[in-house]
């Protein structure tokens, strides 16, 4: 994958840099009018994102595991005037196939679009050597990060395929990029969705409209990298308000044409 941006071949948008999408200054209200899923909204940077994009005029759907916490981005969207969010409870672990494509005819009987999706629910599961690796715990990373990520996705292609300007986002990690000692599934799982997103735009990119990229947000405040990384200062890192530029220039018309990209949005010199 290049770090350039390719040009589709059906439509004549110039091409972004990385650096434009990391710094994109985003048009008050340039999500209006777009209905945008984010996956693992309750918490962390799926929480403020789903934020950001209804603070730019987007109806989100708000989908996770954890029903209180969609509540509270809902009620938090309703005080900062935004568009009526949907809350979706889904466990990702659990869901069936059958259950994604009730979720798509939901989606077009009660929105009859959907321009954006950003899979962004992921677990880390242990950080260990593969040799010592829990099988169980390897298959449930696998099926939240990477399979469920796949089902969902495919689920609702034929509402994301009928949208104006398209645009789904997934989200890998540095470790999906370069694989890391001790990561384990996670570092495997990411691989795999970075893998998906490439295949998806060779498979698409011809016939449709729709584009995919995927965000490496880099180390960010929230549980998970607490998790991961228990001695550092979270004071030390960005928080997810800080990255929201390039997640709002991947969901916006500013970046038609986009596609098949890993965007590093903290990346190191
Ligand atoms: P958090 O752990 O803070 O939040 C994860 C979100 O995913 C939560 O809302 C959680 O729901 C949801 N989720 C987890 N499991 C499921 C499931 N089975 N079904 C539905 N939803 C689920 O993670 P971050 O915000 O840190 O991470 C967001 C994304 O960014 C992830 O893909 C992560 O891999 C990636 N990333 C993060 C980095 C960082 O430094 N933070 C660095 C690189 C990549 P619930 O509300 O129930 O907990």
């Amino acid at each position: 994958m290049s770090n350039s941006v390719s040009l589709s071949t059906n439509n004549n948008h110039n091409p972004l840099s990385h650096d434009h999408i990391r710094n994109f200054v985003a048009a008050e209200n340039c999500l209006e009018g777009k209905t945008i899923l984010v996956t693992g909204a309750g918490a962390g940077i799926g929480r403020v994102a789903a934020l950001t994009y209804a603070r730019y005029g987007a109806t989100v759907l708000l989908l996770g595991r954890t029903t209180s916490n969609l509540e509270a981005v809902y009620d938090e969207i309703e005080r900062l005037g935004g568009k009526q969010p949907a809350i979706l409870p889904m466990d990702l672990e659990k869901a069936s196939y059958d259950e994604m494509q009730k979720l798509e005819r939901l989606i077009d009987n009660e929105f009859g679009q959907l321009d954006g999706m950003l899979n962004n629910a992921s677990i880390l599961g242990n950080l260990t050597p593969l040799e010592m690796y829990d099988v169980d715990t390897f298959a449930k990373v696998m099926q939240v990060n990477c399979t469920a990520t796949f089902m969902l996705t495919q689920a609702l292609l034929p509402l994301l395929k009928d949208a104006k300007n398209g645009s789904i986002v997934f989200t890998s990690s540095s470790v999906g990029t370069h694989p890391r000692a001790f990561w384990g599934a996670y570092a495997l799982s990411k691989q795999a969705v970075e893998g998906m997103s490439d295949i998806f735009t060779q498979e698409t990119q011809n016939t449709t409209r729709l584009r995919f990229n995927c965000i490496n947000p880099g180390g960010t405040r929230t549980n998970m990298r607490a998790h991961a990384y228990p001695g550092e200062s979270p004071m030390s890192l960005k928080t997810p308000e800080d990255i929201m530029a390039g997640y709002v220039c991947l969901m916006s018309d500013e970046s038609i044409g986009v596609r098949g990209q890993v965007v590093a949005l903290q990346p190191k010199d």
